[in-house]
């Protein structure tokens, strides 16, 4: 039976349902998605290379046997690293190191006769290769008959090389033929291999120049839809319109000038271009980027006074009703000795700012749900600070002319559309995060946003002081977490995710808490935070640690920790190799908010020296727009950012931002494309194929 792309991957028979688990966990549910599962890269195992000839850095095949094989216990992971010894025939020896694989004790015996194949580097001085694909010498003889090029996929659960091999060429051979979704004339323009064509050459590629067409092909329609989303969704925007703030100089003067600091020069810019923006009738999009501690509140709250101050009102959305609650905060400060009135909104808390009470005590009262909903809905309310739930039916904000939104950086088209007006306008949008964004790789992915970017660090913050910890100074850094929790200080440990089934880093958190409990702070508080659980308990856990009474907090990085907690001074970062630099840079954002001098600490027992290296990028730069830009000329963005954050820039599965020339022709594609049909409409399999892209990416 012929298969098309839209059939369920269980359609490749019994093979693909015994697999069907870790199938789902990689995201492949339909013949669609498997045929959309690069391979990472490639194992040309017909070119065997002599161990005496290995060069580091590169991709190598070398042939032999094994003539040593231990496994070495590495501290805070679970399983040991296998250490082996590999002697080719012409005596030349080279040391292998493989992860998570105690079973190759009794598989690959001493003796065993193996090709591998895979990343040579040096560590310390010595040539290694880290965790190389391996075949026993027979079975490698057999792939080199059937095919040159063996392709490499990631993996995860129980699926091997072979089942997703095997399954990839079912499927296509099973398929009749994939129709192109691109218009033949944009195919011919740009001198792109059909789609049909590249998908068979990128699971079996007959050589190495088929396979690069193929990768240019799968690329331009990566960066083609990235961009071609973006200028659909301005396109989108410009249609719709909103009410034009007219800017009253004066007050906004005076309320910068009532601020308890002096505005940065890029603070000054950011708030300027807001002002500029929301005095239009077409709807302001701008995402306000800068590190954290670089002042988005501030900016914040220019923007909202403005609106505020024309009658408008004014909401503002946290990730987490936790920082709501610090955002309420800090405006009732901000916004003393004005005539607006706040309020706070989150599932367990209501509050209170206007002018009387505020100036009388300087608190907030607490006020009931429903009564809130009614000064709202009167429009008695300037600002309404609370979580994403802000939004939802039950409250109505009739004024409403300015969203904020903190650290989410996808605040969608649709979205929008749903707070559209009686008067048929929508509100303008200001979103901000601190992941620090280049501007190139800015207007690839987020076409349909302006950017502000806050370059510059407000003065006076206390240094932090930035080290890698290597296996052998795990002790001294211990010693440092204890001297500043006797100081009264606190600290966060920081976990990687073990593996890609454990997105949500339940695993490696609880274990560590654990350990760290038994083995290193038996007399301090700890307590861990992590994907599973539920807002309640996470916010419980934050307020706990933020009012001190945790200690220690252990966390994984998908885990939003952007609590401002003064007084954690030390962050120790497990397994540092394995984040990119921004996201390295960020999470060390979380310390150093207060004038005590504060340490970051990078631990790793990689030996690798190019890894080591990035490392050492972060302990020496500050900037976190210069870290990411570095990090992402070798890196893809879910790499650099973290996946969890990267969000939609993971559809970088092949594409790179450093392929100018395919940048450049799928950017010329879109304009002509968005020139003479911006809405598609002569396009259906493209409309169908960006709306599946869109969703793929959880873009709304
Ligand atoms: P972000 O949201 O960008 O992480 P915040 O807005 O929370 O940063 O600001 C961090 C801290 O810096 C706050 O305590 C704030 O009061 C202070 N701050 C903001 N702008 C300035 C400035 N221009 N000069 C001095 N301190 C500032
Ligand atoms: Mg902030």
């Amino acid at each position: 039976m012929r298969l098309s792309l839209s059939d369920p991957i269980s359609a490749l028979g019994p093979i693909a349902l015994r697999y069907a688990r870790a199938l789902t966990t990689a995201g492949i549910s339909s013949i669609r998605d498997l045929l959309f599962y690069y391979p990472y890269r490639y194992e040309d195992w017909s070119h065997v290379t002599p161990v005496a000839a290995l060069v580091p850095g590169t991709e190598a095949t070398v042939q032999g046997a094994i003539t040593s094989l231990n496994p070495v216990r590495v501290p805070w992971r679970r399983q040991p690293n296998i250490e082996a010894l590999l002697t080719d025939a012409h005596g030349g020896t080279v040391r292998v190191r493989w992860f998570n694989s105690p079973f190759l004790v009794k598989s690959l015996p001493v003796g065993t006769r193996l090709l591998l194949a895979g990343k040579v580097e040096r560590v310390k001085g010595v040539l290694q290769f880290i965790h190389p694909q391996w075949e026993k010498t027979a079975a490698g003889a057999a792939a080199q008959k059937k095919t040159r090029l063996v392709p490499v996929y990631h993996l995860c659960g129980k699926l091997t090389q072979k089942t997703v091999r095997y399954l990839a060429e079912t499927a296509l051979t099973r398929l009749s033929s994939v129709p192109d979704y691109l218009p033949p004339w944009l195919v011919t323009d740009a001198r792109l291999r059909r789609l049909d064509a590249a998908l068979r050459a990128i699971h079996l590629p007959a050589d190495w120049a088929t396979l690069r067409e193929a990768e240019k092909r799968l690329k331009f329609d990566e960066l083609f839809f990235l961009q071609l989303r973006g200028a659909r969704a301005r396109q989108e925007i410009s249609q719709l319109r909103s009410l034009p703030l007219a800017f009253d100089r004066r007050a906004v003067k005076a309320f910068v000038e009532s601020l308890p600091f002096s505005l940065t020069q890029a603070q000054r810019k950011a708030a300027w271009e807001i002002i500029q923006d929301v005095g239009k009738t077409t709807p302001m999009n701008r995402l306000l980027e800068g590190d954290v501690g670089s002042g988005k509140t501030a900016v914040a709250a220019i923007a909202s006074f403005h609106a505020a101050q024309r009658g408008c009102q004014v909401a503002y959305l946290a990730p987490t009703s936790i920082l709501a609650v610090q955002h309420f905060e800090t405006f009732c400060k901000l916004f003393q000795g004005t005539h607006i009135t706040i309020a706070l909104l989150t599932q367990g808390d209501t509050r209170i700012r206007n002018q009387e009470s505020g100036i009388r005590n300087n608190e907030s009262e607490k006020i009931a749900k429903k009564g809130l909903y009614a000064l709202i809905a009167a429009g008695e309310i300037d600002i309404v600070i609370g979580t994403h739930a802000l939004l939802s039916e039950t409250v109505t904000i009739p004024n409403l002319t300015l969203v904020i939104v903190d650290e989410q950086h996808r605040f969608g088209v649709r979205q929008r559309h749903h707070l559209l007006k009686q008067d048929s306008t929508v509100p303008h949008l200001l979103s901000m995060t601190a992941t620090p964004i280049p501007r190139s790789l800015a207007l690839v992915a987020y076409g349909d946003l302006d950017l502000s970017i806050l370059d510059e660090m407000p003065k006076g913050r206390a240094a932090i002081t930035t080290a890698i910890v290597g296996p052998s100074q795990r002790a001294a850094a211990y010693a440092l977490i204890h001297e500043e929790l006797e100081k009264g200080r606190q600290a966060f440990i920081v976990c990687p995710l073990i593996d890609p089934s454990d997105t949500l880093g339940v695993k490696s958190v609880r274990e560590e808490t654990e350990r760290l409990k038994r083995e290193h702070f038996p007399q301090s508080s700890l307590a861990m935070l992590h994907g599973r659980m539920n807002a309640q308990k996470k916010d419980d856990v934050m307020r706990e640690f933020s009012e001190g009474r945790i200690q220690v907090l252990v966390a994984t990085p998908v885990v939003e920790v952007g609590i401002d907690v003064a007084n954690a001074t030390v962050m120790l970062i497990e397994g540092a190799e394995r984040f990119g630099l921004a996201q390295l840079h960020q999470l060390r954002g979380r310390v150093g908010r207060s004038t005590y001098p504060s340490h970051c600490l990078l631990a790793t027992d990689t030996e690798s020296e190019a890894a080591i290296a990035r490392l050492h990028a972060v302990v020496s730069s500050h900037n976190g727009f210069a870290l990411a830009e570095q990090d992402l000329a070798l890196r893809g963005p879910g790499e650099v950012y973290g996946t969890a954050q990267a969000g939609f820039l993971d559809s970088l599965k092949i594409a790179k931002l450093t392929d100018a020339i395919i940048l450049k022709q799928s950017k010329e594609a879109v304009a002509r494309l968005m020139a003479h049909d911006p809405t598609l409409e002569r396009y259906p399999a493209l409309r169908a194929r960006l709306a599946q892209f869109e969703q793929s990416v959880h873009l709304e």
